[in-house]
């Protein structure tokens, strides 16, 4: 990433894509590691993206953890440790708000993330499609089951963790690198993008795939597309960037209605 500062967005821009906001019937919003960096999280490709000198296609993927189960997991749980402290920022709170504003009016409102962390359920928003899968559950490389018990201990103990059912060994329930997506999950991001009015794009590099598509075909199918990014990440699909961080910049995208009473909210 680069280090340069970037022009703070114009507030012609900000403006426009609240007014775009507010009119939207469907909105779908599609955020990666961006997001959640305001809360502390590290992004894969920043500058604190290295782990013990390994970068994250090092270990994130199923031959590292057929090689190495151990160093994976404790990769993990160091990621799990960084994410424990975390809490959800003010462009998570924000999304949130904006999916009841959304649907009270029986609109439509998807959020697709690439992230594994849990913010934006922490949040409060009710059905994020969890692209990547979730960094708090674990799957059993003998019998598949998932665990749906968020409390995976921390931190790891000596043995590693091992199937309830099966006693195979379990590993992080994560797409790594290499490996396919839930077909229905997938099917329901390109549903949603393909049918929105408006997507917003916030916190993405857009180079893991399928995600980094969903912008080009949103734009196809006729939305207009909003990215939220220091950097400009999104490609040729977006209409409209603002250059900023997501808890600065995505709270101040509410409709007017809703940024009555808000606080620290600077006007655009
Ligand atoms: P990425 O690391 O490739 O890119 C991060 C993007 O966020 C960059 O474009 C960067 O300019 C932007 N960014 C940095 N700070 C920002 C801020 N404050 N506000 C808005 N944008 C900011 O992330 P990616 O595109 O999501 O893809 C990497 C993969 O990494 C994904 O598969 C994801 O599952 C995984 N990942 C997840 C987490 C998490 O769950 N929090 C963290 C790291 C990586």
């Amino acid at each position: 990433m680069s280090t340069h500062t970037p022009e703070p967005p114009s507030p012609r821009f900000i403006r426009e894509a609240r007014r775009r906001i507010a009119a939207a019937r469907a909105i779908a919003v599609l955020t990666g590691a961006g997001m959640s960096a305001d809360s502390g999280v590290p992004t894969f490709r920043g500058a604190t993206g290295l782990w013990r000198t390994h970068r994250a296609e090092e270990l994130a993927t199923p031959e590292a953890f057929s090689r190495d189960p151990r160093l994976v997991w404790e990769w993990y749980d160091w990621r799990r440790g960084l994410i424990a402290a975390a809490r959800p920022n003010a462009g998570h709170d924000a999304l949130a708000v904006l999916e009841r504003f959304v649907e009270q009016r029986g609109g439509r409102f998807t959020l697709i993330t690439q992230n594994v962390d849990g913010l934006h359920t922490e949040a409060g928003s009710r059905r994020p499609l969890e692209l990547h899968g979730n960094i708090w559950m674990m799957r059993c490389t003998a019998c598949h089951a998932v665990s749906t018990d968020r409390r995976v201990p921390l931190p790891l103990a000596p043995e590693l963790p091992a199937c309830a059912r099966c006693g195979g060994l379990l590993r992080p329930h994560i797409v790594w690198f290499g490996e396919s997506l839930d077909p229905t999950i997938i099917q329901s991001a390109v549903d949603a993008a393909t049918a929105c009015d408006l997507l917003l794009v916030i916190g993405t590099s857009g180079v893991v795939q399928p995600a980094a598509s969903l912008a080009s075909m949103a734009r196809e199918a006729g939305a207009w597309v909003v990215e939220v990014n220091p950097e400009r990440s999104a490609g040729p699909a977006v209409h409209c960037w603002l250059a900023g961080r997501a808890a600065d910049i995505v709270p101040r995208l509410l409709p007017e209605a809703l940024q009555a009473g808000r606080k620290g909210i600077s006007e655009a």
